[in-house]
């Protein structure tokens, strides 16, 4: 096939729900990847955050295509050794106490919001049911989590939505202290808001928030979805900071490529969700799991730490770029704020053969957990080349 059957495939016979570009790419190695007709382009996206290992890592095929052919499949009516581990090196990592898989980020925070309405109910009985997002957050597209998430632009054409959920500001405990009541069960949040623009919550707030938390016995739960796993230089965003989070989601990077969530439960937590309460069927799919402990594999400390150190390599060099105001971000999660049009910049930059992503106003790059040195070089003289030539 070529770029333009693929594309006009899709248009005829997949639900028109994308923005797309006009890329069809067919296959990868590493941050590189190169569409039907040939064209090489450098990934700064890793899918969303998903390909942690870039493009078919040959440790991570070799894993995935192994338990492939050892067992693929069987109900949570039996046990199996991938999730087993899994569950083990997640729980000992964070010093959480279990974890539940699900097969997505929305459906892993659709878990979380069950758990914290049933620790409420368990201890104090009905009504104590509330959950404080914070406003211009992403939590994902079910019933309950577009509800959740703290953005208009979700909130119309599916009514009625999901009653329980009230929206403070980021950054500002007073507003939190006033949707905060009674019948409040439970705080999420996302430590950095991705879908929001790259947008790191302030240090005091997270602290404010853990000790009113605390206090009050309302469980934090904090959205990893996009910022865990590696991400942001550490196995998770929150311990850049001194929160102690009750609840845990991941997802996207977990897998490397395949589709899984988790929901990690601190020692308060951990038995909420009782047999029957909470299920699905491909929970903890070996395959997926095996993907996710290849992941887990390579982000040693020394791992992490070039995730960091590649941080300030790429800021400090897109701070001197044409059009950029600002960068944010931590690890390889990072958001330029430009003073252009951002699609205009993702369309020039598919031109030249570099992919990369927008959120909100901002150009936001992912790139793969382990891109080399060569390949960041590569890609940032293509945004250079772009911004100068805008
Ligand atoms: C992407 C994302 C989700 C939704 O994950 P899906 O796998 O698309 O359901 C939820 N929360 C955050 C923070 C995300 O970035």
């Amino acid at each position: 096939m070529d770029n333009q059957t693929v594309i006009n495939k899709t248009k005829e016979h997949i639900a028109n729900t994308y923005g797309r570009y006009d890329v069809a790419i067919q296959r990868g190695s590493g941050a590189r990847c190169t569409d039907f007709d040939g064209k090489e382009y450098i990934d700064f996206t890793s899918g969303i955050g998903v390909n942690s290992l870039g493009f078919c890592n040959e440790t991570w095929a070799l894993a995935v295509s192994r338990q492939a052919q050892t067992l693929n499949h069987t109900s949570n009516l039996y046990y199996t050794e991938p999730g087993a581990l899994l569950a083990e090196r997640l729980c000992k990592a964070t010093g959480m106490k279990k974890a539940f898989f699900s097969n997505s980020g929305a459906e892993a925070n659709e878990g979380a919001i069950k758990a914290a309405r049933k620790y409420s109910y368990d201890k104090y009985g009905s009504g104590r049911y509330e959950i404080v997002t914070l406003v211009n957050s992403f939590h994902g597209r079910t019933l309950a989590t577009i509800t959740a998430t703290g953005q208009d632009v979700f909130h119309q054409f599916f009514d009625p939505f999901v009653e329980g959920f009230r929206y403070a500001k980021a950054n500002d405990i007073d507003d939190v202290l006033d949707k905060v009541n009674d019948q409040t069960c439970a705080i999420m949040i996302e430590v950095i808001q991705g879908e929001g623009g790259i947008l790191t919550l302030e240090g005091d707030f997270l602290n404010a928030l853990d000790k009113l938390a605390k206090e009050r016995d309302i469980l934090l739960i904090v959205d990893e979805v996009q910022t865990g796993i590696g991400r942001t230089g550490t196995l998770f965003a929150y311990s850049h900071f001194d929160l102690m989070p009750n609840i845990v989601t991941a997802a996207k990077g977990l897998g490397g490529g395949l589709p899984i969530g988790a929901i990690l439960f601190d020692e308060k937590t951990q038995n909420v969700l009782s047999p029957g309460t909470h299920a699905t069927t491909y929970g903890a799919n070996p395959i997926c799991c095996a993907g996710a402990n290849a992941v887990l594999d390579y982000l040693t400390d020394d791992k992490l730490r070039t995730i960091t150190q590649n941080n300030t390599m790429i800021t400090d060099y897109i701070l001197h770029l044409p059009h950029v105001k600002s960068v944010s971000g931590l690890g390889l999660m990072i958001g330029i704020e430009i003073d252009i049009d951002n699609q205009t910049v993702v369309k020039k930059c598919i031109e030249k053969g570099l992919l990369v992503l927008t959120a909100k106003h901002k150009i936001r790059l992912l790139p793969p957990l382990n891109i080399t040195a060569e390949e960041i070089d590569a890609g940032l003289a293509i945004l250079k080349d772009v911004l100068h030539s805008i």
